[in-house]
Order: C-alpha cells, then structure tokens, then sequence
C-alpha cells in the first residue's frame, strides 16, 4: 500500500483539511449502497472513509478522485460522515504532494487555464462577453438591480453558449434592468476547490468578490447551481453575503408576477433532471417543475431517481474535466431514464449537466430519440 507520509502525519493532515469527521463512521454501508457508481463499477467510499480513519489512504489510486460530491450518501449517513468535506480533504493531500492518477491529469491544464484566464476552457479572458454579441447586454454599473453571472461554460462553451443567449433574451423582454461583468468575471471556483486546489478557489473567489464589491454588485443571478451553491453557502467564509438567485426562482418569479408572459404553445414531452447542486445540495426541486408547468402545451413527466434521489449526470466534483471510461458514464444511464419514461425532450438547469447529457446523446446515437434542453431555452422559445 503507498502511503507517502506516515500514518500520523496522514490523519492529522485529513483533520487540519476538514476531514474529521471521519472517525464517526460505524461502517454501515448505506452510503455504498446509495452511490452512483455502484450501478457503474464497484466503489466503496465506506472503505475510503475506513482507510482514512487509520491514515492508510492510498493516495496514488483512482478511487478518491471518483466521488462526484452528489450528494446523495451524505444524505442516508447516519452519522454525518460528511464524505463530501472528508473526500476533498483526500484530495487535497494529493494535489499538495502532486499525485495525480492519469484519468486525473487533465486538470492540471485547467489549473494552467484558470490561473492565466480565469477559466477553465482554455479560452482568451478578453473573450467572456462575446456571448453577448448584439444581444443589448449591458456592462454592469452601480445602481444596476442585477448582475447576470452567466459563469465558464455559458461564457465560452459553443452548447452552453445558448443558455446565456436565452436568459439574455428573456431577461430583455421581462425589462429587468441587469448587466454583466464580462472579462471582469472569473470562474466562481466550486469544481477546481472539489478537487483538491483550496488555493486556487481562494484566488478565484477573493478576486470575484473584489469585482463585486467594486461594481458595487447587490443582487447575482446564476445560470450554474454551481455558482450558487458556492456564492451563497461557500463565499460566505470571506465574510461577504450577497444575494444570489438562481434562473430557475428568478423565472418562476418573473412568470408570477406577470413579467412574462408565453405566446407560443409547447407541445412536446419533457421530464427535468434535478442537477445534485440545485436539488440536494440547495433543495430547489420545485420552481423547475413549476416553471415547466406554466408553459402552455407541455406535458411533465417524471423519470425514476428524481428529486432528492436524482441519479447525478457525473460532472459534478470535478469530474467533468476528468476521464470517465466508457460504460461507466452515469450520463448514459441517465439518457436511458429519459427515453424509458417517454420524454422527447430532457431538460435541466445545469451546463455541467447539459454537457455531460450532450456527450451520451452522441455516444450512445440517440440524438434522432431525445434532446436536452435548458428550461431557459425552452423558455425562449414560448416568449
Ligand atoms: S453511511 Fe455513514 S456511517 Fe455508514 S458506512 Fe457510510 S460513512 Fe460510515
Ligand atoms: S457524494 Fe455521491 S458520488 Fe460521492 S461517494 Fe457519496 S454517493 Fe458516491
């Protein structure tokens, strides 16, 4: 077994990264039990959470890099092991002593990516409002009611590129007075400080805290439950609080109110995957669903593993700039839900998930069976 330090240094390493609570487990096995991968492949973070507790951790191996931060074990644990805090910590010890297995080696060129750009995609800083191209997007001044903190993948990503030109569309005719920050902007963080970069995540954070706080920025709206779940529960370490809303209450908000209003019908089935970060981790699970009902002609359907129990599409924690052998996407199975309760469309409220969903609609060759959509953009469409 290669252990790089000794078993001390090991566990009290694990307890200085937030890992203590470790040593609560009584090796139940219902968060095996509970685990995405385990449709996929054999993986036990019972026995992670095990080694650990005796400072025997293999940090060389795959295996602590594959936790996705789901959720979803965390959840059934009864004795709030907290996995997620404990795995990172492993993680962590791996990045400071540079162990990287190959499946993780990608993302040190996102590290490269974020430290020289701001982003993960390799993409020139100067470039993150070209999204916004002839579309009336402001630049955010104080005084504005809303930042649009459209995050990586909306900025850059040609798919998600879509999702931040429909919520641009919409926020326009709804007459929301907002504006974006542009090349101001870096990456929110919440994936590169999953995988082990505390560093790098405070880098990232305190240099978007300071563009907020000189902007004179009150209220953000995400399209990512990424960027929420790290402004709103995370950011608030660095003793800032600002208020953070995600499009999915912003929507239900502006239909409510009566700020939009639909004009096209919907005629199509759709069932809406809960991405792990808005659903468990946050418990938004019903403003999505109450913004697909209003739409006129559309028919929800709900696929098996929903709501708090959402089969997670794999991108979280990480991993989607990690390789995921084929056969063992969570993505795939996901796709296969969808198809199986009868939607024609998937739609979600995550560009990691619409990312991954993407991918598995290629590989697997049902692009002709289903789509995956953002509600945002369906949304366009009946405006
Ligand atoms: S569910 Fe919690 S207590 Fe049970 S084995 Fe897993 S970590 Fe340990
Ligand atoms: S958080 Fe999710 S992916 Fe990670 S070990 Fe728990 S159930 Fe598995």
């Amino acid at each position: 077994m290669d252990t790089v330090a000794p078993f001390k240094e090991i566990i009290d390493v694990i307890k200085a990264n937030g890992g203590e609570a470790f040593k609560r487990c009584f090796q139940c096995g219902l968060c095996d039990v509970v685990c995405p991968w385990n449709r996929v492949r054999t993986f036990s973070i019972r026995k992670i959470v095990r080694e650990a507790t005796f400072g025997l951790t293999e940090i060389e191996n795959d295996d602590i890099w594959l936790c996705t931060t789901c959720g979803r074990c965390p959840h059934y644990c009864p004795r709030d092991v907290k996995q997620i805090e404990s795995g990172v910590a492993l993680r962590r010890i791996a990045t400071e002593y540079g162990v990287f297995p190959t499946s993780v080696k990608p993302v040190r060129t996102i590290v490269g990516s974020l430290v020289g750009e701001g982003n993960p995609l390799n993409e020139e800083r100067k470039k993150r409002a070209n999204w916004a191209e002839g579309l009336s997007v402001k630049p955010f001044t104080e005084g504005m009611e809303i930042l649009y903190f459209p995050g990586c993948y909306p900025s850059y990503d040609p798919r998600s590129k879509k999702i931040a030109k429909a919520t641009a569309a919409i926020l326009n005719k709804a007459v929301v007075d907002f504006g974006i920050l542009g090349e101001k902007e870096n990456c929110c963080g919440e994936s590169i400080r999953k995988t082990g970069d505390e560093q790098l995540f405070k880098r990232l954070a305190r240099e978007n805290i300071k563009a907020f706080i000189d902007n004179g920025v009150k209220k953000i709206l995400v399209s990512s439950p990424h960027c929420f779940h790290t402004f709103k529960n995370e950011y608030t370490e660095f003793k800032v609080n600002f208020e953070v809303i995600h499009i999915s209450q912003f929507l239900f908000e502006l239909i409510n109110n009566g700020r939009l209003e639909f004009t096209k019908r919907y005629e199509k089935k759709v069932t809406y995957h809960d991405p792990c970060y808005l659903g468990r981790h946050n418990g938004i699970f019903n403003e999505p669903r109450e913004v697909l009902k209003k739409v006129p002609g559309l028919e929800l359907i709900e696929m098996p593993d929903y709501r708090m129990d959402s089969l997670c599409c794999g991108g979280g924690g990480g991993r989607v700039w990690m390789e995921t052998q084929k056969g063992q996407r969570f993505s795939d199975l996901r796709i296969e839900q969808a198809i199986g309760a009868g939607a024609e469309i998937l739609a979600t409220f995550c560009p990691y998930c619409i990312t991954m969903f993407e991918d598995s609609r290629l590989t697997r060759e049902v692009t002709e069976k289903i789509e995956i959509k953002d509600i945002t953009e369906i949304i366009q469409e009946v405006i």
